[in-house]
């Protein structure tokens, strides 16, 4: 069985520079939703899937994971209204010491002071019925630091997610993808999974740690987004080359700083 765990950044019109292709406009996100939904798609959150794995129980059919990365405000006006539209589930992954605050380690790539979704808004989406899950306190570079900021980046943003919510926070997203050297401390700081980039669909069997996610960009058509949801490997591919060469370039430029 496929499980395509989508990957969304912003919804919005405006987006500058390289930064550009992580902003799907809100047209399209809708258009998206309603192809999903019309299509006969289960969604399930990240931790929803993470329990059905471990205890082997079985996956609703045509299963699809909705992520976002980073908690951007405009999740609050242009996503979570469409998902409740067609009672889709999502999980929402933010960046625990900068909620209320500006993506500031986009700075370089002059998108620094995009809105993030403050306590109020993180409570408000959890609500709803939206996992929230963790995304490091700052958004470092997770292969570039020492083992005890590794840790705390880890397993701090978790409490402090915890604190704001009131709830248990059980998956982890890594920051540009890298999982290596960071696996093991995810597991142990008591996530039940993680998810990772990887450009394809994700399996039953995959690594709970490392689960693979296709990124759905400004320039994905409807007909490629179908593909996605498909796993239609032959676009996939096609998708993986452009979609890669594009987040290297903005990934590189966010990392120069540090
Ligand atoms: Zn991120």
């Amino acid at each position: 069985m496929r499980i395509p765990i989508l990957m969304y950044h912003s919804v919005s019109e405006a987006a500058d520079g390289s930064f550009g292709p992580f902003a799907v406009r809100p047209g399209d996100f809708s258009a998206q939703m309603a192809l999903l939904a019309e299509l006969g798609h289960a969604t399930l959150t990240v931790a929803d899937l993470a329990v059905r794995l471990v205890a082997g129980q079985a996956l609703p059919a045509r299963p699809v994971v909705v992520t976002f990365d980073d908690g951007f405000k405009d999740f609050m006006s242009h996503a979570l209204p469409v998902l409740a539209a067609h009672r889709l589930v999502a999980t929402q992954y933010v960046v625990s010491d900068l909620v209320g605050a500006t993506s500031r380690w986009l700075d370089d790539v002059g998108e620094g002071g995009r809105p993030l979704m403050d306590a109020a808004a993180v409570r408000e989406a959890h609500a709803a019925g939206i996992e929230i899950g963790a995304h490091t306190r700052t958004h470092p570079r997770l292969d570039a630091l020492a083992p005890d900021r590794l840790h705390d980046e880890v397993a701090g943003s978790k409490a402090r997610i915890e604190d704001m919510l009131g709830a248990p926070v059980t998956t982890f997203a890594y920051p540009f993808g890298l999982y290596e050297g960071a696996r093991e401390i995810v597991r142990e700081a008591g996530f039940a999974a993680a998810c990772a980039v990887r450009y394809r669909t994700s399996f039953p069997g995959d690594d709970r740690f490392a689960l693979a996610r296709l990124i759905v960009r400004r320039d994905t058509g409807l007909d490629a987004f179908g593909k996605l949801l498909d796993g239609d490997d032959a676009s996939l591919r096609m998708t993986f080359d452009r979609t890669r060469a594009a987040a290297w370039r903005v990934v590189r430029r966010a990392m120069r700083r540090g």
